[in-house]
């Protein structure tokens, strides 16, 4: 039988204490005593048997089970047909009796909504995973895509990763909270949504916009967090607490038409790749938050010591080491660097359509990764004045698909939870963590809701193999799974069970 976690062990209350004996209690009392002290250790005993924790190794199948199930089903977005993983958790659910829902704006590509009922005494938690898939480049994979083939000790499909893990985490959650008959302080939410790789308009956007009363919550779990092994060993572990906001930027240069033959000193062209060369070579000034500065500083106190020096040095209040530091990061940790400022990438530069026609227009589409707390007119104003060329115009595209919102707390509940989880499980420390993209929380946060990205333990190294998200391959060893599912039950049911 497996230990039952500190956690979910019923409190002791005092005067259960066998008595010493030291004084002469009068026969009556002691009587009385161990009469109380025999009914309470019924009574827990008897609680212990209906709350225990699940029997993790003999769950490893049905867990499995359905991971291989969803990941079986190509959703692949686009088209999505997020109603395939949909049905499938819809029937889980009816077989086990909890209640579920679907909500769609388009019939393929549905959302599910399940919900255990708690007392009501605290607001409750949502957990999610989405449901589509980016798509893949199957003559490129060694197993196919969706045939979820097992070797050495990992699973292989799109999505094992992003996001059926977290889908199939968030399952077992909730099959088990209703299995264990946990008493529920408050309700439990598992949120299954469509379209999160760029059709958030079929899921969290229409949840949040037209079903918000399914999915309120005071706290969400979702993608976006994880621990990181190093060398086969779980070395830290992260949770998303904030995200930075995506801000697309225009810049389009304006000159005069003419004959190719005779070149004008207002060429487009030439002033949008001056405009685009200056913005490229900028890098906004170094701004930290509350979360990097904590990332950057436990980042620093559990790296090799060359490394953290180059993360306390970007933290030090002496400009010069800040700005070798930061260098050192832009060239070895374009992410950290990314981490640090509101980022720009300009990645579509259009113009001309004859070789010998001077265009009277071109056109540059920047990538701006604003941090939250970025004033977006001041951030505006700061690259029109590092273009520097009245030619060029620098406007905001009309493109803005994900809100600014609250930041996750660290001093809160469910990140102490979590904190506590990582210790007992992976025995690791946790960090705090600002994602450089966005995600399907940014909606929910700007609805007030406390959302913490969370995920399976992945080697560092797998990466750079090609086995990542969005990569031509991908894999999770089904050993951390297991894992992934306790750290889910243990979380939510801590945050959620009757104290
Ligand atoms: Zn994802």
């Amino acid at each position: 039988m497996t230990r039952v976690p500190r956690s979910a062990r019923p409190p002791v209350a005092q005067p259960f204490r066998p008595a010493d004996g030291r004084t002469g209690s009068p026969k009556g009392l002691r009587y009385g005593r161990l009469t109380i002290v025999a009914a309470a250790a019924l009574a827990i005993a008897r609680l212990s048997a209906q709350h225990a924790a699940p029997d993790w190794k003999t769950i490893e199948d049905e867990t499995l089970r359905h991971y291989q199930a969803v990941l079986r089903l190509d959703t692949s977005n686009p088209p999505g047909n997020e109603r395939l993983v949909a049905d499938y958790v819809k029937g889980v659910f009816d077989t086990a009796g909890i209640p579920a829902e679907i909500f769609a704006l388009d019939a393929n590509r549905p959302n599910v909504v399940a919900r255990l009922k708690g007392t009501g005494a605290k607001r409750p938690l949502l957990i999610m995973g989405h449901s589509d898939v980016v798509t893949v480049d199957a003559a490129k994979w060694k197993h196919p895509p969706f045939s979820a083939t097992r070797e050495d000790g990992y699973v292989y499909a799109r999505g094992t990763i992003d996001d059926k893990d977290n889908l199939t985490a968030g399952l077992m959650t909730m099959l088990l909270l209703k299995r264990q008959q946990l008493p529920l302080d408050r309700d439990v939410i598992f949120l299954v949504e469509s379209g999160e790789e760029g059709n958030s308009n079929f899921g969290i956007q229409f949840m949040v916009a037209q079903h918000f009363a399914a999915i309120d919550a005071e706290f969400c779990f979702a993608e976006g967090g994880g621990v990181t092994r190093i060398g086969g060993a779980p070395r830290f572990a992260t949770v998303q607490a904030t995200e930075k906001i995506p801000r697309g930027i225009e810049l389009v240069a304006r000159g005069i038409s003419g004959h190719g033959s005779v070149p004008l000193a207002s060429n487009a062209v030439v002033h949008l790749a001056a405009a685009v060369s200056r913005i490229g070579e900028w890098r906004p000034d170094v701004k930290f938050n509350e979360t990097t500065g904590t990332y950057f500083r436990k980042l620093a106190a559990i790296s090799p010591p060359d490394v953290a020096a180059h993360y306390r040095d970007v933290l030090s209040s002496d400009a010069k080491a800040r700005a070798a530091a930061d260098d050192w990061l832009f060239d070895h940790e374009p992410q950290h660097a990314s981490m640090l400022r509101t980022s720009v990438s300009p990645n579509i530069v259009a113009a001309g359509y004859r070789s010998n026609v001077i265009p009277s227009e071109a056109k540059a589409t920047l990538d701006v990764r604003m941090l939250p707390e970025e004033d977006p007119a001041a951030f505006l104003a700061q690259v029109k004045q590092v273009i520097n060329d009245p030619a060029v115009e620098a406007r905001f595209s009309a493109q803005n698909t994900r809100p600014a919102g609250v930041v996750a707390r660290t001093d809160s509940e469910p990140f102490k939870s979590i904190e506590a989880a990582n210790t007992r499980i992976y025995n690791v420390p946790t960090l705090p963590t600002m994602s450089t993209f966005a995600t399907d929380m940014a909606q929910l946060r700007a609805r007030g809701v406390q959302c913490f990205g969370i995920g399976p333990a992945v080697d560092l190294e797998d990466g750079p193999k090609g086995f990542g998200m969005h990569s031509d391959q991908e894999r999770l060893l089904e050993s951390e799974l297991h894992r992934f599912v306790r750290f889910n039950y243990e979380v939510v049911a801590d945050l959620a069970r009757s104290k």
